[in-house]
């Protein structure tokens, strides 16, 4: 029985772990790299694993960097069932169309600037071609690493994707559509054989709605002992608005544990909402334009929940707010018609004070045209665009007509990339070049970081506490290897000593690495 890391293996995103017994292959998650140009080549690099051959994929969230790849995935020839909660399925639905569609547009575009200027497409030809060849390498260097299959052969493996040209749509909005129907729904709590000898349960990761950590289950042929290997997905912070905390748990041969904020502190999420009244108060007395960037699913819902709770408290003036994003719309929508995902508070706050999901003066911008009107309103108002690091979507349009005004702020809530445009204002940056059109950045930045989707190190250190608790290694139930996935390699080498320090065993698995289990 083995484990390799086809994604997410330090770095944040493409989640994909392939679990191969002998007797049956599921793979948990199959994400789509994002970030930079170096990240998102890696989407071109061969699966890893011939999607024919596999019996069921295990989904833990609907966020594009763990299901973004699965029409790919089925494209490719696979036809089993992929298995995660039915609020996962509603919003993978609204992920898969549009990531579909975005892909089919950006192969348009690219096809457009290519026949205007041929001699700039070969260079971009030219110099995507190396960034792939880089990451083949990079690859192959981690299928290498001991234990691992022999890389000749896992390029084999790959078949078809290696001749989808670098320009051409990683997946159609057809690939996704036939994707859908795979999609097998079960409860939190119950165990379901997903392959032969492989036994999956959900339990809630508090982390978007309908997130799960995974709890796998293999039985040996001969029957011996099980092997239980844990998959924290992403993890969620205790205490988040609308969702319940991620679960507890205390048994595992071996742990996956998502390692985003290694090394960091998020502030209490009482302070964040504080300093978000005061960012609003002020846009208030400036009569400025407020944007936050916000990722559409988990993130957005939380903000107008809490901007809602702090009008209603009478902590902020009742300021318009636009909610500008279609994807932002229908999760809201997904997030309505699941209540049974929400924690206790908030299930009790909708039941007695019938207090909705929405804040009071919200406008929700239906289309293209209706986002460029809201310029001219009158300031000051709120509008909530995504994405939420401004490398594109309707936010991206928005700083660029309020990026030059002293009265307007922009406010970060999440995670900024490196080398992305919010990445660059939240470090300071005095100029900025949007759509070709270069401005001085006037506009407040301000950012925030206690409305996180991911726990922080101490939450993080405090959920893998679980395994150890009053136990020593090597008791039953400690886990043997404890594999830190889902991070920046400083976040990693971070937050492995301290993995250590508990007293468990931990590693900081490469790209493609294969490992024993059991
Ligand atoms: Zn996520």
């Amino acid at each position: 029985m083995e484990l390799t890391f086809l994604g997410g293996a330090r770095t944040v995103t493409g989640s994909r772990h392939l679990v191969d017994t002998g007797r049956a292959r599921v793979l948990v998650d199959c994400g789509m790299f994002q970030g930079g140009p170096d990240e998102t080549m890696r989407n071109r690099v061969p699966l890893g694993v011939d999607p024919a051959t596999l019996d069921a994929v295990v989904l833990t969230h609907a966020h594009l960097d763990h299901c973004g790849l699965l029409p790919l995935l089925v494209r490719e020839g696979f036809r089993g069932r992929i298995i995660c909660t039915a609020a996962t399925a509603e919003l993978a639905r609204l992920v898969l169309l549009d990531s579909a569609r975005l892909q089919e547009e950006f192969a348009k575009r690219a096809a457009r600037r290519g026949r205007r200027d041929p001699g700039r497409a070969a260079e971009t030809e030219a110099r995507d071609e190396k960034a792939f060849d880089e990451v083949v390498k990079l690859a192959a260097a981690g299928a290498e690493a001991p234990g691992g299959p022999d890389p000749e052969e896992l390029l084999r493996a790959a078949g078809p994707i290696v001749e989808l040209g670098l320009e051409e749509p990683l997946y159609t909005e057809d690939d996704a559509g036939a994707t859908l129907p795979l999609l097998l729904t079960i409860p939190y709590g119950s165990e379901h054989e997903v392959a032969q000898g492989i036994h999956v349960t959900l339990v809630d990761a508090g982390h978007i709605l309908g997130s799960s950590i995974v709890r796998m289950r293999l039985t040996a042929p001969g029957g011996g002992r099980d092997t239980i290997v844990v998959f924290s997905g992403d993890l969620g912070r205790p205490g988040t608005p609308i969702l319940r905390d991620p679960t507890t748990m205390s048994e595992a041969d071996v742990v996956l544990c998502e390692s985003t904020y290694g090394g960091r502190e998020h502030e209490a999420a009482e302070a964040a909402i504080a300093k978000l009244a005061e960012v609003v108060g002020e846009a208030a007395r400036k009569k400025g334009v407020l944007l936050i960037p916000s990722f559409a699913i988990g993130r957005t819902q939380e903000l107008v929940w809490e901007l809602g709770r702090l009008v209603e408290a009478g902590r902020i003036p009742e300021l318009p707010l636009y909610l500008d994003s279609p994807m932002a719309k229908a999760a809201s929508d997904i997030y309505r018609a699941h209540p049974e995902a929400y924690d206790e508070e908030t299930a009790t706050l909708l039941r007695d004070h019938h207090a909705p999901l929405d804040y009071p003066g919200q406008h929700v911008v239906q289309n293209a045209q209706e986002s460029e009107r809201i310029a001219r309103a009158n300031p000051p108002y709120i509008i909530i665009a995504s994405n939420g690091m401004l490398t594109g979507g309707r936010s991206v349009g928005h700083a660029e007509r309020m990026l030059d005004d002293p009265k307007a702020t922009i406010l970060f809530v999440g995670y900024q990339g490196e080398g992305t445009l919010g990445g660059h204002l939240m470090r300071g940056a005095e100029r900025a070049r949007i759509n070709g059109r270069d401005m001085p950045v006037r506009a407040a930045i301000r950012s925030l970081d206690g409305f996180s989707a991911h726990g922080d190190e101490p939450e993080l250190l405090g959920w893998i506490g679980g395994f150890i608790k009053g136990r020593r290694p090597g008791d039953p139930g400690v886990p043997a290897k404890v594999y830190l996935v889902h991070g920046d390699p400083p976040a990693q080498e971070a937050m492995a000593p301290k993995v250590a320090a508990l007293g468990l065993s931990v590693e900081v698995p490469a790209w493609h690495q294969t490992v024993p289990l059991g």
